[in-house]
């Protein structure tokens, strides 16, 4: 016999607990996870509504008290059980109640009243209406679109990879892809990363789809986003375009789903359930019968190998559209500088360009990779370090405010004024960040115009927006920036790019800090020679000989991957193993090392093919009281992590550990940090 979890009245404000219910024989093989039923409820076994939300042969209730399903409900509403299914998916890959599956696909239902100052995050008023497709395909492009709707049109469904160099045309191809879908009347989903939206890009897109295409930003309040959801049911707009939620919108019938930087880390979600936007993509265009594009200059490793495995299509653009020359790169190594007694960030090579950059009129970009390092705080005479009392991490300055914050738990204090440890009154934040380098610049150049874009200048709404707006205007000569300058962004004045540390991310000391650092130089190299005069990239680094420092320079994707998949081949990483992480966490350091060890301990004993690693503390150790545990799992296939990810589950569920709960328990399929 099965039985079904049933889940009565989704109201979208607040789901409720699933409910057992019998299937009967007849009802069997109509019933599945999304099926709408028809069931008897409560004392008076009035008939309501209610959603299968999962199957089971084992019910966690007595089968005596179980009532049976009355009839299956056509269901009236084909997009919300598909959302559904699609929770259920995201459950039972990841690892999440389905409460919070729910919740993360069904968004809660805002009225949203439009105020009439309100203004679309880019608004029409500068969109020129000339929305004419006049730019003219190059071949490599052209060979494509005609290839994909070619496909298309045959019946294909499949996932493709468009690999293409920085500047190769990318967005106009997806423009095009989109365009025949939406023409045959279906809609399109465009997944773009959570600060890649670029104004150029918009621009284009509402030249071609007009009122037909909505943007979503995160800045967008719930109300807003809703109302857009409200208009892609009513096919209202063809076109969503936004960050991974976007994957959310109930569409009737999408198409095609468009995933732009595909590599992004912010594609996959830091908070549970930790699902990856790419895996859920193809998930739902296989529910709607739609095909998926993959697009990157730099690709992840897991999708070029898929793609020359076979598992997807492969298109490769290898030239700029616009006909431009890659730039030309110099690596300098900072330890002969140092050698040399050169003591401050710039290299030679970096200065000279850097001036005759600016004389020339033209405009520089200088990019500090930081990405793992934020700014700390010391005592200069004891070496001190300020720390969150909460967190296992140290404070950083709040930009001239004289606050101490912490970025993990938002802990703030006064900074002190005497050393709590020595009393000296010595005390400073340690700076090798865009501000360092912006009255470097100034003592090389004085007199040059600067704009810098970092966590600091960025807090505002709209403010990254304006400051990269007005580099576009050329009012400034030279742009400073973590890695969000790096992003997508065409500037045809920009001849100069400076990398000043490449290689901080080298140490982040997990297995994807080689594929980030050669993504991280990439994409900021690809930023020099957009226009017309060709381009210089500086990168400056203490590792010169590093395979993607040494491949970065020559932008050649293939040579890093080959030897980035031996490496991944050698130590068992992805995509050749899978990789699970379990993270244990609780205000009680023993409850948490006790779990930890109970929960890896139950994996050994199943005695499946896999090698556990671990438990050990977290590399951050505690994050608001809470202390961290961690162990990996790895695998050649990922149905023996879920396998075991439910193993755990039920041992969780069963209160089995007793004493170890309640401890939290996180799972991360194919984690992007280390924790
Ligand atoms: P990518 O996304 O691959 O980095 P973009 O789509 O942003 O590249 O295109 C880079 C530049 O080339 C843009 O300014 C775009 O308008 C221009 N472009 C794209 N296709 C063509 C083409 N066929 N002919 C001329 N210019 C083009
Ligand atoms: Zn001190
Ligand atoms: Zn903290």
């Amino acid at each position: 016999m099965r039985y079904a979890n049933v889940i009565i009245d989704i109201s979208h404000e607040a789901v409720d607990r699933p409910f057992t219910y019998i299937v009967p024989d007849e009802l069997v093989s109509q019933c599945h996870p999304g099926t709408k039923v028809s069931i008897p409820f409560g004392k008076g076994n009035s008939e309501r509504m209610g959603v299968i939300l999962a199957l089971t042969d084992h019910p966690s209730v007595p089968v005596a008290k179980l009532k049976e399903i009355s009839s299956v409900v056509l269901s009236q509403d084909a997009t919300e059980s598909r959302l559904i299914e699609l929770a259920y998916y995201i459950k039972e890959q990841y690892g999440s109640t389905m409460i919070d599956a729910l919740k993360l696909v069904l968004p809660a239902k805002k009225t949203y009243r439009k105020k009439a100052a309100d203004k679309e995050p880019y608004s029409d008023e500068e969109v020129d209406e000339s929305r004419g497709m006049d730019i003219i395909l190059n071949e490599e492009q052209m060979s494509v679109v005609t290839d994909f709707t070619g496909e298309y049109d045959r019946g294909v469904r499949k996932t493709y990879l468009i690999h293409g160099i920085t500047g190769s045309g990318k967005t106009e191809v997806y423009i095009r892809l989109i365009h025949h879908v939406v023409s045959r009347g279906r809609q399109a989903i465009m997944l773009i990363p959570e600060i890649g939206l670029t104004y150029q890009t918009v621009k284009r897109f509402k030249r071609y789809f007009g009122e037909r295409v909505a943007i979503m930003n995160s800045s967008l309040a719930a109300g807003e986003r809703f109302a857009y959801y409200e208009k892609a049911k009513n096919r209202q707009i063809d076109v969503i375009i936004g960050p991974r939620s976007a994957l959310f919108t109930p569409f009737p019938d999408v198409g095609i789903i468009i995933m732009d930087e595909e590599h992004e880390g912010t594609y996959k979600s830091e908070t549970m359930p930790r699902f990856h936007a790419r895996d859920v993509a193809i998930k739902l265009a296989d529910m709607h019968g739609a095909s998926v594009v993959l697009g990157s200059a730099t690709p992840s490793v897991e999708s070029y190998y898929h793609a020359l495995n076979g598992d997807y299509g492969l298109f490769e653009l290898s030239n700029r559209a616009t006909g431009a020359m890659l730039p030309e790169v110099e690596i300098v190594d900072l330890r002969t500088e140092l050698k040399a007694g050169n003591r401050t960030m710039f290299s030679n090579v970096l200065r000279q360009r850097l001036v005759e950059t600016v004389s020339n009129g033209k405009q520089a970009m200088l990019f500090i990779n930081r990405r793992g390092y934020a700014g700390f705080v010391s005592c200069r005479a004891c070496g001190k370090v300020m720390k969150c009392p909460h967190c296992d991490v140290s404070l950083s300055e709040h930009r001239g405010k004289g606050i101490l914050v912490c970025h993990y738990c938002g802990y703030e204090a006064p900074k002190p004024n005497n050393c709590p440890s020595c009393g000296s009154k010595y005390i400073m934040s340690f700076k090798a960040g865009t501000e360092q380098i912006e009255e470097g610049v100034k003592k090389i150049l004085p007199g040059v115009r600067t704009l810098r874009m970092d966590g600091d200048t960025t807090t505002g709404k709209d403010s990254r927006e304006k400051i990269l707006k007005a580099f576009g205007e050329h009012k400034a000569d030279v742009l400073i920036g973590t890695q969000m300058i790096v992003k997508g962004h065409d500037f045809a004045d920009v001849t100069l790019v400076g990398v000043l540390a490449a290689d901080i991310s080298l140490a982040s000391g997990d297995y994807r800090a080689g594929e980030r650092t050669f993504e991280l130089l990439t994409q900021a190299a690809g930023r020099a020679g957009r226009g017309s005069v060709p381009g210089k990239v500086v990168i400056q680094t203490y590792q010169p000989d590093h395979y993607s420092i040494v491949h970065a320079a020559s932008q050649d994707y293939k040579a890093f991957y080959e030897e980035e998949i031996l490496y991944r081949d050698i130590a068992g990483y992805p995509p050749i193993k899978e990789i699970m992480a379990v993270l244990i966490s609780d205000k009680d350091e023993d409850a948490a090392y006790l779990a930890a060890v109970n929960l890896s301990g139950l994996c050994r004993a199943k005695g499946r093919e896999v090698q556990i690693i671990g438990p050990g503390k977290a590399g951050i150790g505690k994050i608001s009281d809470r202390h961290r545990y961690v162990f990996y799992i790895k695998a050649d296939k990922k149905e023996d992590l879920i396998i075991l990810k439910d193993d755990m589950e039920e041992w969780l569920d069963s209160g089995a550990g007793d004493s170890a709960i309640p401890v939290k328990v996180a799972f991360d399929f194919g984690p992007m940090n280390p924790f």
